[in-house]
């Protein structure tokens, strides 16, 4: 009996260390096995190291900026990460790459240390010449045990972008237990193993906020990036590469990088695991190219910087050409380029009463509840007209639910006071319910954004609480306002709406607007004395109105999805009385916006066409 007990505690303890394990970097596993299918891999391998030690390739570069784009694989998980984790990711790669004073990617004293002179950008422009926030979040439960066959699931051409995929776990073929976090191809690979190029990683390994882990600092991203780059492990071959005649052709092929017997993990203060070198150096614990815990490693040197110059000059030219990066999105200093105004224009409302976001600009971003239960469209009711945006959220019985949706890109500079209205109906299921509405707002297609604001569930709430499926009457909605005139220079407005439940009822969101707060547009129609005849119009309709002095106006007829229908460009009006005829002919019975720009502000008048 007493053995038996040993027994199963040691089973124990051998599962719980197997779990606790972490295997850093597969790449050279995973190339072994791309040179089993691949043979010609090896000459390639060659061929590229022998263009990393030619002498007149060892010279500096300016900044090479790389375009990035993240395949996010998630099964509505924390593996399902957010932009802001994302862009903390590429943060602290461009700390590591570029030695960012005052960031930890410069904490290292070491005189080795080097700028390697590359930063990472979000792509800007997807591949078809889109506007992109450089992510893509793809449904795959295949996200658990990912290797190279999930790269297929989302992949852009790799002579353009960066490749990264997040995933919730790597598969293990090494034969033990143990977590790996990551792996990447070298850019020898490129040419035979185009599709599979870049770097897969775990959710954990991006950035070190939300759902990321603290220890490896965000590092994996760096170490891998460096595979990517073409730099080997310090221990590749142990000990070999240790004199100066062979140390750029065997080991890791960088010189000032001493030989590494085998991989430093966790958090060595020193190691002199080769003595054979000229002269004997301990290990280069801190290189990001060992094995360390990320919070433990700080360099790259500039042995390692001579190697990847005329590496990625030969084999990645195309990622950063100027061309490229204008595709991407991206100035050749490393700048956005400046997106044109959308040409959905505020004054802009949309009520969801078709029954599908199809066509409308409008997405749904439901991270982690699929159904309805995230967000969706309803066409059973409204606060105005027939549907509205609904989160069964009742049945969120969890923490850390984030959905969202977001309205499309609206250029609200033709706005002086822009403003924010919508309806909402929410219940708490009980008095300690904590849902929260959060509003960001981007002008680049939601790469970065701003919280704008955060709404409690006592600010949203319109029902009784209670626990039972809330479905509002039509007394229980009321309207809430923010004001946008902080980004009223924004011509790519996307204001995106994260519900992040906390054992709330159901929420409800309709008749979202963006136009001038009533007020003003009233005291500029008086001061005008503007009017607009016949309305209900058909064919025809007139604006008359009256200068105090000659100013200049512009008309643009606006319809329920922002686009300009019809315009009157902007004149020089005289002092005195005015009429102005649009025609109508051929536009669609309905509601339109009549937007007038005048040179004391902008108000909209609506139209009803007949
Ligand atoms: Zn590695």
């Amino acid at each position: 009996m007493k053995k038996l007990i040993l027994s199963s505690s040691l089973l124990f303890f051998v599962l719980f260390t197997q779990a606790q394990k972490i295997i850093p970097c597969v790449t050279d596993e995973l190339y072994l096995e791309s040179v089993a299918q691949h043979p010609e891999l090896k000459l390639e391998e060659e061929r590229v190291n022998a263009i990393a030690r030619l002498p007149i390739m060892q010279k500096a570069v300016t900044v090479r900026y790389i375009p990035v784009v993240f395949h996010v694989i998630h099964k509505y998980g924390v593996e399902n990460i957010s932009q802001t984790q994302i862009n903390d990711a590429i943060r602290i790669l461009n700390e590591d790459y570029r030695r960012l004073a005052g960031t930890n990617g410069a904490s290292s004293t070491d005189p080795l240390a080097t700028d390697m002179q590359i930063e990472f950008r979000l792509a800007q422009f997807d591949p078809n010449g889109l506007p992109t926030n450089g992510v893509n979040r793809i449904y795959n439960i295949n996200t658990d045990n990912a290797r190279d066959q999930q790269k297929a699931l989302s992949y852009w051409d790799a002579k353009k972008y960066f490749n990264v995929w997040v995933v919730n776990s790597i598969q293990n073929t090494t034969g033990g237990g143990g977590t790996i976090l990551g792996y990447a191809q070298f850019p020898f690979q490129l040419n035979s193993q185009p599709s599979t190029d870049g770097v897969m990683a775990l959710f954990s390994q991006i950035g070190i906020i939300e759902t990321a882990e603290i220890a490896q600092a965000g590092r994996t991203l760096t170490h891998e990036a460096g595979h990517w780059v073409g730099l080997y492990h310090p221990f590749q071959n142990a000990c070999s590469g240790a004199t100066s005649s062979n140390c750029a052709s065997q080991g890791d092929q960088v010189c000032d990088t001493p030989p590494v017997l085998d991989a430093n993990y966790g958090c060595v203060n020193s190691r002199n695991s080769c003595t054979n070198d000229v002269p004997d150096l301990p290990d280069l614990v801190k290189d990001y190219m060992d094995y360390a815990d990320g919070n433990c490693m700080n360099l790259f040197t500039a042995g390692q910087k001579a190697r990847i110059d005329p590496i990625m000059t030969s084999t990645r030219a195309t990622i950063f050409s100027t061309a490229n990066l204008s595709a991407a999105g991206l100035n050749a200093d490393g700048t956005y380029k400046t997106l044109t105004p959308s040409t959905t224009k505020a004054p802009y409302q949309y009520n969801f009463d078709a029954g599908t976001l199809a066509g409308s600009g409008w997405t749904l971003e439901n991270y982690t509840s699929p159904g309805d239960s995230g967000w969706h469209i309803i066409n059973t009711l409204g606060a105005n007209g027939t549907g509205c945006m609904n989160a069964m959220n009742l049945k969120n019985n969890r923490t850390n639910v984030r959905n969202a949706f977001c309205s499309p890109s609206i250029d609200i500079t033709t706005l002086n006071n822009p403003t924010l209205t919508f309806s909402i109906a929410y219940a708490k299921r009980t008095n300690a319910s904590a849902d929260k509405l959060k509003v960001y707002i981007s002008d680049n297609y939601g790469r970065s954004e701003i919280l704008a604001k955060t709404f409690s569930a006592s600010n949203m709430q319109t029902g009784a609480v209670s626990t039972s499926s809330f479905i509002p009457s039509s007394s229980e909605w009321q309207t809430l306002t923010l004001d946008l005139s902080p980004y009223k220079t924004y011509t790519n407005c996307k204001i995106r709406f994260e519900l992040q439940s906390l054992l709330g009822n159901n929420i409800y969101f309709d008749a979202f607007s963006i136009s001038n707060p009533v007020g003003i547009d009233e005291a500029l129609k008086q001061a005008l004395n503007f009017n607009v005849y016949p309305n209900p119009s058909k064919d025809f309709t007139t604006f008359s109105f009256e200068n105090t002095k000659a100013s200049t106006i512009e008309f643009s007829l606006i319809d329920l999805q922002g686009k300009i229908v019809e315009a009157v460009a902007a004149q020089n009006f005289e002092s005195g009385k005015h009429e102005v005829k649009m025609d109508l002919k051929g536009l669609a019975t309905g509601v339109y916006m009549l937007e007038v720009k005048t040179e004391n502000g902008v108000f909209a008048h609506k139209i009803m066409v007949e």
